[in-house]
């Protein structure tokens, strides 16, 4: 990926030619302790961690309020954002709602943790603009959950779901497959996966994501993991979650995501369609007028270019040309509606759009499918995507 420096590209340049931007991600990058797996950016929190993330994130608002219309989406995500105190988070609202204007019907997701989701939480974002919890559970057995690290259980996961859907909130729930599967204590993965979507489904979430387990470079679980036979390929439970989960009315709309209708994540919905979002908070990625940003990882580097007056985007790419569009296309084919041709067409223009249905063609029939206006890859498609990806990129 070719990257400039950011003063090659400021995003106020665009800004007289820009559309306003409509969905704002906000990262939170403090967690209560790191799983083994994990490559975000998150740490513990300690000191005045929390106090530098609120004055740094103040001044981060300021810089990039200019780019946002009426916002239709927002996500605050991490890292945990529950772990940030009842203090921070009225702090946070305040700011949120000094620098944006929310729609009446806006989208308002926090990403939470069974093991710091508190009543205290629940309360205050239900009397703001929070309407949708993601939940990080991974697992409803304690096995899986002690292999990966995670510091609650799947009563605590339970008790979590329970009080945040008896609070009002439309729920997801995020849980993991692909786990090795004789590892000590944890047998029989297929067994397992199908028991932990039982318990899921007995809760009756709104939304579910499924992810595989993947081994990232320079975490603990890349030491231990990294040549390991045992990690499972996944083909098998994620087939299967794409057999149970719309029996029981969880409609597959992405690759990774299932929902009762009506609840599917409209901000994710929003990155899909390559459209702008406005990205804040350190290592936080954002898309303003076709230049997408990344922001500098570590809060120390990030809160002190802010206070100095600075940008903490460290690195920009102007989205043009066949390479965008491609990639474009495969956003648009992870999802159930795939590819409009007319709306891709008027986009990126009829010569890559043409090579890109070229391409297409060389994907086996049982992958891939087409009514003449939109082109959408079938079930075994969605678990093959790799293969289809690496047609088209
Ligand atoms: S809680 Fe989530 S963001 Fe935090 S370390 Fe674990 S997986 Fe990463």
């Amino acid at each position: 990926m070719r990257y400039h420096r950011r003063h090659s590209w400021p995003l106020w340049m665009y800004r007289e030619k820009m559309d306003k931007v409509t969905s704002l991600y906000l990262h939170v990058p403090f967690c209560e302790s790191k799983c083994p797996y994990c490559a975000f950016s998150s740490a513990e929190k300690s000191g005045r961690d929390e106090e530098v993330y609120l004055d740094s994130i103040a001044l981060e608002m300021a810089l990039r309020a200019p780019d946002a219309g009426t916002l239709d989406t927002l996500y605050i995500g991490g890292g945990t954002p529950s772990v940030l105190s009842r203090d921070a988070w009225r702090a946070v609202i305040e700011l949120l709602e000094k620098f944006f204007t929310l729609s009446s019907s806006a989208e308002v997701t926090v990403e939470a943790n069974p093991s710091s989701l508190k009543h205290e939480h629940l309360e205050l974002w239900r009397n703001w603009r929070v309407n949708r919890l993601s939940l990080g559970v991974q697992s409803f057995d304690d096995a899986r959950l002690a292999f990966l690290g995670r510091i609650h259980s799947s009563h605590q996961a339970v008790k979590a779901v329970e009080l945040s859907l008896s609070s009002g909130f439309s729920v997801s729930l995020d849980l993991m497959f692909g786990l090795p599967s004789n590892t000590p204590g944890i047998h029989e993965e297929l067994r397992e996966w199908a028991g932990t979507l039982r318990s899921a489904i007995e809760l009756r979430p709104h939304h579910i994501s499924v992810y595989q387990l993947t081994i990232e470079p320079d975490t603990p679980f890349d030491r231990l993991y990294s040549d390991s036979p045992l990690m499972s390929d996944g083909y098998v439970p994620y087939r299967y979650a794409q057999w149970f989960l719309p029996r029981l009315g969880y409609e597959q709309y992405e690759v990774a995501s299932f929902a009762l209708p009506g609840h599917e994540s409209r901000h994710n919905l929003n990155y899909w369609s390559d459209d702008g979002y406005i990205g804040i908070g350190p290592s936080a990625w954002g898309c303003v007028n076709e230049v997408r940003y990344k922001n500098t990882p570590r809060l120390v580097d990030y809160a002190a270019i802010l206070a100095s007056g600075g940008d903490p985007i460290t690195s920009t790419e102007r989205l043009e040309g066949e390479r965008v569009a491609r990639q474009a296309a495969v956003l648009a084919l992870r999802t159930r509606s795939g590819i409009n041709w007319e709306k891709f067409q008027a986009r990126y223009g009829k010569i890559f759009a043409k090579a890109i249905k070229n391409d297409l063609k060389f994907i086996p029939n049982d992958l891939i499918s087409s009514d003449g206006f939109n082109t959408r890859l079938t079930k075994k498609g969605l678990r093959l995507g790799n293969a289809v990806w690496a047609s088209i990129i």
